[in-house]
């Protein structure tokens, strides 16, 4: 059949088993964090075991095999994404974060100044959204965002009115955290290209989630986290265009990402390696490869199928008693998340009482605060699904969620 074999997929995952007040624990983070597979954590044991070293320097034995497995990882993650130029288009840095500061300071601050204009969206994560704003402050560049409508979508009517001949850089996210809104970042590509400007699109929810080609969307750059897609912490990616990096200067100086280096000046190694200075996170690298090979094996399709499903049913029995609101589009054009409020309870509250059950979900603005003060609300809890998660813990949720209503309601 098509549909995932969530069973044989936990036995994976062992953290699942674990109890939370001596309840079985429910993860419903994953947008914040996904958890880790034995796959992934066998391949950071096997490097610390038998072949830790420090890449690209040595020639002995533990160094090449170091060295071989961190690259080859940017060509298994280039790939993913549907990056033709492998590694040379695959920066790994440490998170989605990194990816847009990279860009922001490699980038932007040599190429952008007064008159020139930087589009974002409502919906933009701080990460990208802080970065660029403070960027336009440093640069003189104007930062404009395009509005989110009333059902959580883009007005593509605006974005083709502020997309114009001043715009250098148009910054999107692919997929919201908050509102769980796929944006049409192809479409939003052609109109930025149309101006001669760049697209940078933020993949953190979309990556680790549904099947994505960067060639396809045609977007000049391409971030994303490991750590939500299965993978460990502290390793990204930064995809980028090849003719485009290498035109750029590099963000760290140092070690590792140079070729010639005389106490006057200093040339640059090949990319991506130009933007990796210093030891990198070798362990977490070659581990993601083994989490993207992970992914695969299971089918990017039928995930992004299996957690749009989890988020429809959780949208239906959610709203069933007609106190809450959910963010952003309906339940069935929506990424694996729902954000939402119950009428008498306050966000935190709220993941606190579900905590007590076990069931794990965020409490808070989910790092787009301007969003939910356009929302008119502080905060909200927030479900969002992976590969492991089932039906029977979308209705433990709703069990918790109707106990804190009980509670508030006295
Ligand atoms: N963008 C989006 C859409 C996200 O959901 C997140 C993580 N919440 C980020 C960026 C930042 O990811 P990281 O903290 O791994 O850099």
């Amino acid at each position: 059949s098509d549909a995932l074999d969530v069973a044989r997929i936990r036995e994976d995952f062992p953290i699942l088993e674990r109890e939370v007040n001596e309840t079985q624990l429910v993860y419903l983070d994953n947008a914040a964090t996904t958890q880790t597979p034995e796959q992934v954590v066998d391949a950071i044991c096997d490097y610390y075991r038998n072949y830790n070293a420090n890449v690209h320097r040595g020639i002995h034995q533990l160094s090449q095999e170091a060295s071989v497995a961190y690259e080859e990882a940017h060509d298994t993650v280039a790939e993913f994404i549907g990056a033709s130029g492998g590694r040379e288009e695959m920066v790994f840095t440490k998170n989605t974060t990194e990816g847009e500061n990279l860009v922001a300071y490699a980038w932007g601050l040599n190429e952008l100044g007064p008159g020139d204009e930087v589009v974002l969206t409502e919906m933009e994560h701080h990460a990208s959204l802080v970065t660029w704003q403070q960027l336009g402050k440093k640069t003189g560049a104007d930062v404009k965002y395009i509005p989110v409508d009333e059902q959580g979508y883009l007005d593509m009517d605006a974005a083709e009115e502020m997309i114009t001949d001043d715009t250098k850089m148009v910054s999107v996210v692919h997929v919201s955290n908050t509102l769980g809104t796929a944006n049409p970042v192809s479409e939003l590509a052609d109109i930025a290209h149309d101006h001669d400007s760049y697209i940078f699109v933020d993949g953190a929810q979309a990556v680790p989630n549904r099947p994505v080609d960067v060639e396809e969307i045609d977007a000049d750059f391409y971030a994303f986290s490991g750590h939500k897609m299965a993978g460990p912490t502290g390793i990204g990616g930064l995809y980028g265009k090849k003719h485009i990096l290498e035109e750029m200067e590099p963000y760290l100086y140092g070690g590792d990402m140079i070729r010639k280096v005389t106490y006057e000046d200093a040339t640059w190694e090949d990319l991506p390696w130009k933007f990796e200075a210093g030891t990198p996170n070798i362990a977490q690298g070659v581990a993601l490869a083994a989490a993207v090979e992970y992914l695969e094996d299971i089918g990017m399709e039928r995930i992004q199928r299996h957690e749009e499903q989890l988020a429809e049913y959780a949208y239906d029995r959610l709203t069933e008693e007609g106190d809450v609101e959910i963010y952003g589009p309906p339940g069935d054009d929506r990424g694996g998340l729902v954000s939402f409020n119950v009428d008498s309870v306050h966000a935190h509250d709220l993941s606190s009482i579900v905590n007590d059950h076990a069931v794990a979900i965020r409490a808070g603005d989910h790092c787009t605060q301007p969003l939910h003060d356009k929302m008119g609300v502080p905060a909200s809890a927030r479900a969002s699904f992976y590969i492991y998660n089932t039906r029977e813990e979308v209705d433990k949720l709703v069990e918790a969620v109707d106990d804190a209503r009980q509670l508030f309601a006295q």
